[in-house]
């Protein structure tokens, strides 16, 4: 395992010191050392680091008084408009790996980035004792079928909901629901061949329902065509 990318952090000097499972740290010594333990946690599962730095800029970010709520997943090094959660923090790395190394060929395609980016942060959040992935998928589809929610189609987002919550959630939950499906085994195989195979490149959707179905093995024809190809809640799959 390629360990130990690191590159230099930036904080504004007004943010305030961050405090994280007791211990306190200024706001520069939170965003470097989350980021090497988010970069050296998500290799294992995503394969190695595909830059040769990483890192995070912070900044104390306000408009006419009021704070901007904005995180960006820069290429190497994250913009934060502020101290983000470490969640916060996991999920704009895994766009290291989804979005500025495997890019999506067209917009349509952008459940590519972020809902791989969600599914990143339900690793995340097993790995920091908040909650196992599996109830992380739990409490996504515990949304009501009624919600507007399930009537995104993921893989075929419009100009108005290209960053709507479904993208990342029901994103996130197809993942899941896919690593549930055919095994631990082949599901990180998959999302490793995915990230060497592209990387530094551009990929679509199809392109990886056809590695999913050559590492796995099996026909994911319908699985796909629930989750991410059709609206309302999937019911089985
Ligand atoms: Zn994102």
């Amino acid at each position: 395992m390629t360990r130990g990318a690191r590159g230099p952090s930036a904080a504004d000097p007004v943010l305030p010191p961050v405090t994280v499972g007791g211990t306190t740290r200024d706001a520069v010594d939170f965003f470097y050392e989350t980021s090497a333990e988010a970069v050296d946690f998500l290799s294992q599962y995503f394969g190695p680091y595909p830059f040769s730095s990483t890192g995070a800029i912070a900044d104390n970010a306000t408009y006419q008084g009021t704070p901007l709520g904005f995180s960006l997943e820069t290429q190497t090094k994250p913009v934060y408009s502020a101290v983000r959660s470490t969640r916060t923090i996991a999920h704009e790395l895994a766009h290291m790996w989804f979005g500025d190394s495997v890019t999506p060929a067209t917009w349509d395609h952008i459940w590519l980035n972020e809902g791989f980016a969600t599914f990143a942060e339900y690793l995340w959040q097993e790995h920091d004792g908040t909650r196992t992935a599996h109830a992380s998928f739990l409490l996504d589809y515990a949304r009501p079928a009624t919600s507007s929610f399930w009537q995104i189609i993921v893989a075929d987002p419009q100009r108005d909901t290209m960053f709507a919550s479904a993208v990342y959630r029901r994103g996130g939950m197809t993942l899941q629901a896919l690593r549930e499906k055919i095994g631990d085994e082949r599901f990180f195989t998959i999302l490793k061949t995915w990230t060497a195979k592209y990387r530094h490149g551009n990929a679509t959707t199809a392109d990886f329902i056809a590695l999913s179905e050559k590492i796995s093995g099996q026909d994911l024809d319908a699985f796909f065509q629930t989750w991410i190809y059709t609206a309302g809640k999937p019911t089985s799959w």
